[in-house]
């Protein structure tokens, strides 16, 4: 993996550096290629345009590790507003919502997980009734156990929400056959933190290799799964699993993040895959735009031309 990788997901949790990088504005030339507005408008907009373009959309509503009570709040209602306006624009057969644990409450110590887990059903029953779905991103492999119980805890009532796993972690291939049952939807991706050598393996090859181990586990499976790559080789492989399995598209889909290989995205919808785009919005974009930076180092040039022509 790149050298830069792990100082640069380490600066994602650094608040010095967030307060300086985002007073950048949104419209920042790398910033907007990763993240295409700040509010509910501009997320609907993005999804109609997708959409337009035979594209299915994944939204996310920006911010992690809140402390605060009232911040998880705002961000519920940010994703009630949002689906309010989906559904107004006739996008919810199209468009479904992601949402991390950390933006909710799942990080205030004591009461975090049972926080998270009222207000993802607040989410949930919210896109439900507009005619959709949730999916509950992955974070670091400190928060994994306690994701997958606000999982089952949700599926209970909501059997329709979706799950992530990450291919980097050692015990993934064991809870994709955990999750592999008829009705799951999981989203299987390689992982985008910094995880001990305990936990996770530490090269990309190793990485791959698990990542086709889990396909092979869902593809197989009775589940649906979303294959969330950019990954040219992983996209190969799944396509070829998938005709192996005997799996009609539309019966797994492909997953890629906004204005990331946009014209695979479209090749792969034109060739009649189902693809979902993932597109974040809003002002808390500092985590996740160091993230991409981190998996694509060469990315930083850009992104310190932007700070300096800012000064
Ligand atoms: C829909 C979706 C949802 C995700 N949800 C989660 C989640 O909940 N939890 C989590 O930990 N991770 C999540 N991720 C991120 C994921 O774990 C990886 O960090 C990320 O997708 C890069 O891995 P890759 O499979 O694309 O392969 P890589 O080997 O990293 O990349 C393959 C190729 O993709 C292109 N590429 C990759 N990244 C970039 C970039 N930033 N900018 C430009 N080009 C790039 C390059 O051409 C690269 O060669 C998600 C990814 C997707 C697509």
């Amino acid at each position: 993996m790149s050298l830069l990788r792990q100082p640069l997901l380490l600066l994602a949790r650094s608040g010095r550096v967030k307060d300086l990088v985002s007073t950048l504005p949104v419209s920042a030339g790398i910033v907007r290629s990763y993240v295409p507005g700040e509010d509910t408008e501009d997320a609907v907009r993005a999804t109609a345009d997708l959409v337009d373009e035979h594209l299915r959309v994944t939204l996310d509503y920006l911010g992690e590790d809140t402390l605060d009570s009232d911040q998880a709040d705002n961000t519920v209602q940010a994703y009630l507003d949002l689906l309010g306006a989906l559904s107004a624009s006739g996008l919810t057969r199209h468009a479904e919502v992601s949402v991390k644990l950390s933006a909710v409450g799942q990080a205030i110590p004591q009461q975090g997980h049972k926080i998270a887990l009222e207000n993802a059903r607040t989410i949930c029953r919210a896109a439900r009734n507009a005619g959709t779905t949730v999916t509950l991103d992955m974070e670091d492999h400190t928060t994994t156990d306690a994701t997958l119980v606000t999982l089952r805890e949700l599926r209970k009532d909501f059997p329709e929400t979706g799950a992530v796993l990450q291919a980097y972690l050692h015990r993934t291939e064991a809870d994709c056959r955990a999750l592999a049952y008829e009705g799951s939807r999981v989203r299987l991706c390689k992982g985008a933190y910094d995880e001990p050598a305990e936990f996770a393996f530490q090269s990309r090859l190793d990485v791959d290799k698990s990542y086709v181990r889990c396909l092979k586990v869902l593809l197989a499976g009775q589940g649906y799964p979303m294959i969330a790559t950019h990954d040219p080789r992983m996209v190969r492989i799944a396509s070829s699993l998938a005709s192996r399995n005997g799996r009609a598209a539309g019966s797994y889909e492909f997953q890629m993040l906004y204005g990331i290989r946009p014209e695979e995205q479209r090749r792969l919808a034109a060739a009649g895959e189902s693809v979902r785009v993932y597109v974040p919005y809003g002002t808390e974009w500092y985590g996740y735009l160091m993230r991409r930076l981190a998996e694509r180092p060469r990315n930083l040039t850009f992104f310190v031309r932007s700070l300096i022509s800012k000064s």
